[in-house]
């Protein structure tokens, strides 16, 4: 019985469905938990709609996201366990507001996700100008350990996230990422098996084999994502997901209830 935590809805604009469709579709795939965690709003750009249209929703739509989730909790109780998260951004120096943010937030869970080195999304498919891809690499390793440090996440999603757009140098398994995986160790965080990066034509998740079979070397839990924009790719390649984990070692995966993790053996 799993877990699918990473899922958005069409409050981020650019993904589709209604929390309650995400919350359906997860009982039509058999998991045991649900978890609801679109991406909150963007803090370190400033609250101008227009400036990154379709990114993520606005800063005064979140009290109505964390009561629409509580009423989705409340509406399919008898049918599965909905927990309540967010996918947050980290931004370097953004700690303190990101941990206050949460704290009181009445949160299963939080996934901290880098997506933004300064002004420059991870996604864009140029590098910044006047940056090598190893100096945007180390910036990006040294954001993840330090949002993990922060103590305002859970979770950290898409590990190696950098790599969606080909900003990964070839040789990834490097002392910073060492570093990086003692780092969230000590730190106490989990890591996802985020699925989407199958969707997205990579031939493998986030993170890949490799990176995962370090996490794992490492003692660093994991717990299941899909990183669904669209209420059928919920639990999608999960079955693929178990087995990548069992084959790289890993016995057991993460549950949230109230900020605290349990390990569940995986089936
Ligand atoms: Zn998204
Ligand atoms: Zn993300």
């Amino acid at each position: 019985m799993l877990v699918d935590y990473h899922t958005h809805h069409r409050r981020c604009g650019h993904a589709s469905g209604e929390l309650i469709d995400y919350a359906r579709a997860a009982v039509r795939s058999g998991l045991a938990e649900i978890g609801l965690s679109d991406h909150s709003p963007i803090y370190h750009l400033g609250d101008d709609p227009h400036a990154r249209p379709g990114t993520a929703m606005a800063q005064g739509e979140l009290p109505a996201y964390l009561a629409e989730m509580r009423q989705v909790q409340a509406e399919m109780r008898d049918e599965i366990t909905v927990r309540l998260g967010v996918e947050s951004d980290y931004v370097l120096g953004w700690d303190e507001h990101y941990r206050t943010l949460w704290q009181d937030a009445g949160l299963d869970y939080v996934i901290g996700s880098v997506h933004w080195l300064g002004t420059w999304s991870i996604f864009e498919p140029a590098l910044p100008p006047g940056r090598s891809a190893a100096q945007v690499y180390d910036e990006y390793l040294r954001t993840v350990q330090a949002a993990a440090r922060s103590g305002a996440y859970d979770i950290i999603g898409h590990l190696d996230g950098l790599k969606t757009r080909g900003h990964l140098p070839e040789l990834s398994l490097t002392p910073q990422l060492e570093e990086t995986l003692r780092v969230l160790k000590s730190a106490d965080v989990t890591i996802e098996l985020n699925t989407s990066g199958w969707r997205k034509g990579l031939g493998e998740p986030y993170p890949g084999p490799e990176w995962l079979a370090r996490c794992c070397a490492h003692g660093v839990p994991v717990t299941f994502g899909s990183d669904a924009h669209r209420p059928e790719d919920v639990a999608a390649d999960f079955p693929r997901a178990v087995a990548l984990l069992r084959q790289l070692g890993y016995t057991h995966f993460a549950r949230f209830e109230g900020r605290r993790r349990s390990l569940v053996p995986l089936p």
